[in-house]
């Protein structure tokens, strides 16, 4: 090779190495913010409504646009009120493995009466990143299968939060998994919930599974967002606990310190793409490490 090629070969070189670094897919937050609005805009979306189905046809509009194949799973809850019909949508990204991690969110929200109830945070935020989230690891190698599980029903149906009249897709999910037996392949659940809060700041959820809980947030520190990772602990009851009961490791992302929460204020004000940004970039990061410890605890 002459000087000339030489120097023509390292510049095709560096081209090459900055186009792959360019290519590498990080979270963008203005299509989660957009996911997000978009739910917003369909209004309350309680379970049963014509507002969930319209949000539920925009989650499975939005995988099949980021190639991701989306199958719903309707169920009837046996609920204070009566017989409802919920919808779980379950996606799946093919990995070299077909055990499975699983991203979560639920996309129902809160029934209220006397308020208009949009469920900004508490419902759209997370769902709105989990989407976001999928549309990159649809492009990315996996070497475990991923499976984004968006739940109908983690709401009570009543005003208070009393069992069993709570979290029906999730225990709904975790049934239909055990009786057909694929359960035992699902590793590891990482639960968002309420991730908008445009004043984020996250508790270590004390039911989740310390090494899941222990890679977020030393991820999180890792990539300079430690001020919104606090290291108090509090106990909160949400869509993982059906699977932490069934042996599945599961960590909730919630920051449920969000004044808005269950009241008619929990709407875009409330929230910001930047919270969005921070959640999707730790989740995403921490992915590897997730996968890591997956493997060696075979
Ligand atoms: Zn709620």
């Amino acid at each position: 090779m002459t000087r000339a090629g030489a120097s023509l070969f390292l510049v095709l070189l560096a081209a090459c190495v900055s186009a792959q670094t360019g290519n590498a897919p990080t979270f963008d937050s203005n299509r989660a913010w957009e996911h997000l609005r978009r739910q917003v805009s369909f209004g309350p979306r309680p379970s049963g409504s014509a507002a969930i189905a319209e949000n539920r046809r925009y989650i499975l509009e939005q995988l099949r646009a980021a190639g991701i194949e989306g199958r719903q799973q309707p169920f009837e809850a046996q609920t204070p009120l009566g017989p409802i019909k919920m919808v779980n949508v379950v996606a799946t990204i093919p990995g070299s493995r077909r055990e499975r991690i699983a991203l979560a969110t639920h996309f129902d929200t809160k029934l209220y009466r006397d308020f208009r109830f949009v469920g900004a945070s508490d419902g759209a935020s997370s769902t709105a990143v989990v989407l976001e989230l999928g549309r990159l690891l649809a492009q990315r190698k996996n070497p475990y299968t991923i499976e984004l599980l968006f739940f109908d029903g983690e709401e009570a149906v009543n005003e208070e939060w009393r069992d069993p009249d709570n979290r029906y897709g999730s225990k709904h999910y975790v049934e239909q998994a055990r009786k057909a037996g694929s359960l035992a392949g699902l590793k590891a659940l990482v639960l968002l919930d309420l991730v908008g809060d445009r004043n984020l700041n996250f508790r270590r959820e004390s039911n989740s599974t310390p090494w899941l809980t222990d890679i977020i947030w030393a991820t999180a520190k890792r990539l300079g967002y430690g001020e919104h990772f606090w290291y108090q602990q509090s106990p909160i009851e949400d869509d993982h606990i059906p699977f932490l009961r069934a042996g599945v490791p599961a960590v909730d992302l919630i920051d449920l310190d969000y004044p808005a929460w269950h009241t008619a204020q929990d709407t875009l004000d409330s929230v910001s793409a930047r919270s969005l940004q921070i959640v999707g970039d730790v989740v995403l990061a921490s992915m590897p490490e997730i996968e890591k410890r997956v493997a060696s605890t075979k």
